[in-house]
């Protein structure tokens, strides 16, 4: 009876046991292995910069073929190498980017309409009437960046506005996607000049909001030697490919809406080559530079932005544009 029973219970193991054995040969998920790979390399962030659910998707989606090499901005050059060397393909370059805000309205100079006594998150606030602050195009000023933020990149400034880390920032675009405003922009770390104002109104209706508000006179777009801005619905729109970050916007913007990440630019000197033609004293548009027709000119330093304009025209190439922090390998002007 006992063998028996023992006989029965054998036979129904290993017939499990072998149907266990064809379930998992007939089933069995096949692992890529260059997704392993390519997993292998990537930060695990899981930011969702390169647009895929998480470093896993990225992974699966470059694989498959389905995804390019170079989109794990957390990774930068180095990654995209490594999973170009995995796929056997070229990764392309990876051009690094960083967030920048693009509202200079904090409290000192946007002031606030009501009390918002609600949640302190931005998404809530800015679902009642637009948020608290009277300019309703601008920053909301309670964080969410910042708690969204996964590298600790942004914290909040005493004036209510995110102050972004630029060594910190991988330019994954967490920030970016989460603000209810859109008050953060993803540009690349090379570009200097960026517009800091989202607001479409113009004229006094900004005044009144924001002290640092454009209020769409249009004068940038005057300024601009290289064509780069187009108002559109009163904000000056303007053309990265175009823009050659001189600057002249920055500094002639009556409202002082640009902002200019160069953290020094370079200044004209005038060399004893200059035979006084007076072509750069018609060409610089801050008139800083002077000097009698036929003789040496001269710039004043403290009116010169560095924008290259003088050097440009100098027939003599009696220009130099000397003394960058940060701007003088772009050569600006040429
Ligand atoms: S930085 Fe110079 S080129 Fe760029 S938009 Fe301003 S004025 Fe134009
Ligand atoms: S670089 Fe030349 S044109 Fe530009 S501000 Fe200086 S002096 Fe004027």
């Amino acid at each position: 009876m006992v063998i028996r029973a023992l006989a029965v219970l054998g036979g129904a193991g290993l017939l499990i046991a072998v149907l266990l054995l064809v379930a998992s040969v007939k089933l069995a998920v096949k692992v890529d292995e260059r997704e392993a790979a390519v997993r292998a390399v990537l930060p695990g962030a899981n930011c969702g910069a390169c647009g895929f659910p998480g470093c896993d998707g990225y992974a699966a989606a470059v694989a498959s073929g389905s995804a390019e090499l170079n989109k794990c901005s957390v990774g930068g050059a180095n990654v995209a190498r490594s999973i170009g060397e995995i796929m056997g393909q070229e990764a392309g370059a990876v051009e690094p980017k960083v967030a920048v805000l693009i509202c200079r309205g904090g409290k000192d100079v946007a002031p606030a309409r009501f009390q918002y006594k609600g949640a302190a998150d931005c998404r809530a606030a800015a679902l009642l009437l637009g948020g608290p602050k009277a300019c309703v195009y601008g920053c909301v000023g309670l964080g969410h960046c910042a708690r969204i933020c996964p590298f600790g990149a942004i914290t909040m400034g005493g004036n209510n506005l995110p102050v972004i880390d630029e060594k910190k920032c991988t330019g994954c675009g967490n920030c970016v996607r989460g603000c209810p405003k859109n008050t953060l922009l993803l540009v690349r770390r090379s570009k200097l000049v960026i517009l800091a104002c989202v607001s479409h109104d113009k004229g006094r209706a900004v005044k009144d909001v924001c002290k640092v508000g454009c209020t769409a006179c249009g004068l940038c777009v005057k300024v601009c030697p290289a064509g780069a801005l187009t108002m559109v619905s009163n904000l000056p729109v303007m053309d990265f490919a175009k823009c050659i970050d001189c600057g002249i916007c920055v500094h002639k913007c009556p409202t002082r809406s640009f902002i200019d990440r160069a953290p020094g630019r370079p200044k004209a000197v005038i060399n004893p080559k200059c035979d006084g033609c007076q072509a750069c004293v018609k060409a610089c548009p801050f008139k800083a530079i002077e000097g009698e027709a036929g003789s040496q000119h001269k710039v004043a330093a403290d009116k010169c932005i560095g924008c290259g304009e003088c050097r440009k025209v100098c027939p003599a190439g009696a220009i130099d544009l000397v003394g960058a922090l940060g701007h003088s390998h772009r050569g600006p002007g040429g």
